[in-house]
């Protein structure tokens, strides 16, 4: 009897699969010590970008493990037949582990385990958000007014919903709209028609122009990992310190780029990137104003 191919798809690509793994598990060694890498910024920092070069161009360019809502789509599609089209999600295993983790991290420790470290677009924008942070540029890291950044943040919802309804009784359209997303352009490094180029080179600009614009007002893929954060009831098991004071000073607030703390010092795990600045604000003896009052 021939194995199924599936699995002859990862007999072939064992070493990718073993290596992308490892780089899962580097991400949750690094969740799981958190609080004590929080207190050594330089080393966090080395591991951080380490692991976000690594997810940006090996995961990203090289393997091509970009999971997008085509993926959703095509799941929603079959189910209305009543098929769950696990083998196909199988024949990509990349995409398979990435959405494996995803369904874990989402809800151990919100959208952030994945947005802010293993999607390999979303790690490129953090690190060009980084380049282009140390020009100083008055156009580069641009802050939202809260208003606007509260409608803003609702675009992707609907973008995920246009996606999720449309593919239940138009796939082709639904396929349309994922487009959206820049991944494939992004994984065929730049190789399509001419305008899905542009589309990409002005999204990511207005990325860097806005704190990953892309992937806090129009990612729909961000949204569905999203969902898990805004049900009351199924926010992260884990989440990140605070102190009660948090709520008097704004200093982690003011310095989230992704402004995810709100003006009561609670955090909004939907928009939360885990990039633990604020937790490495949470052990500075010289930042923190409640650490400063309590060693007094
Ligand atoms: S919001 Fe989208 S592009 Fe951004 S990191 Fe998340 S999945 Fe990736
Ligand atoms: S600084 Fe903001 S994005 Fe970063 S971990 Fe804290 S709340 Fe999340």
């Amino acid at each position: 009897m021939e194995a199924a191919l599936w699995k002859i798809i990862w007999t072939q690509k064992i070493v990718h699969i073993v290596l992308f793994a490892a780089l899962i598990v580097a991400i949750v060694v690094v969740f799981l010590f958190r609080d004590r890498l929080s207190k050594r910024p330089l080393i966090f920092k080395v591991i951080r970008y380490g692991i976000l070069v690594v997810s940006f161009l090996y995961a990203g360019l090289y393997l091509k493990a970009q999971p997008t809502t085509t993926n959703i789509a095509i799941a929603i599609s079959a189910a209305k037949d009543g098929n769950f089209p696990m083998e196909l999600f199988l024949m990509e295993p990349f995409i398979f582990l990435s959405f494996a983790f995803i369904a874990i991290s989402a809800v151990i420790w919100g959208r952030g385990a994945y947005c802010g470290w293993l999607c390999p677009y979303g790690a490129m924008l953090e690190l060009l958000n980084s380049i282009a942070g140390k020009l100083k540029s008055p156009w580069i890291n641009l802050k939202v007014p809260p208003s606007a950044n509260r409608v803003l943040l609702k675009f992707k919802y609907v973008a995920l919903a246009a996606i999720v309804g449309l593919a239940w009784y138009n796939f082709m359209l639904s396929e349309f709209l994922t487009e959206v997303e820049p991944f494939k352009t992004f994984v065929l490094k730049l190789n399509r028609q001419w305008y899905f180029v542009v589309y990409f080179i002005v999204l990511t600009l207005l990325s860097m122009i806005v704190y990953r614009a892309f992937c806090r007002y129009l990612c729909p893929l961000g949204a569905a990992i999203s969902i898990p954060s805004i049900l009351k009831n199924f926010l992260p098991v884990s989440k990140l310190k605070r102190r009660a004071l948090c709520v008097s000073c704004k200093v982690c607030a003011k310095s989230c780029n992704s402004a995810a703390i709100s003006a009561a010092g609670i955090i909004n795990y939907a928009e939360c990137m885990q990039c633990f600045d604020c937790q490495m604000i949470y052990h500075d003896t010289h930042r923190c104003t409640e650490l400063m009052r309590k060693n007094k």
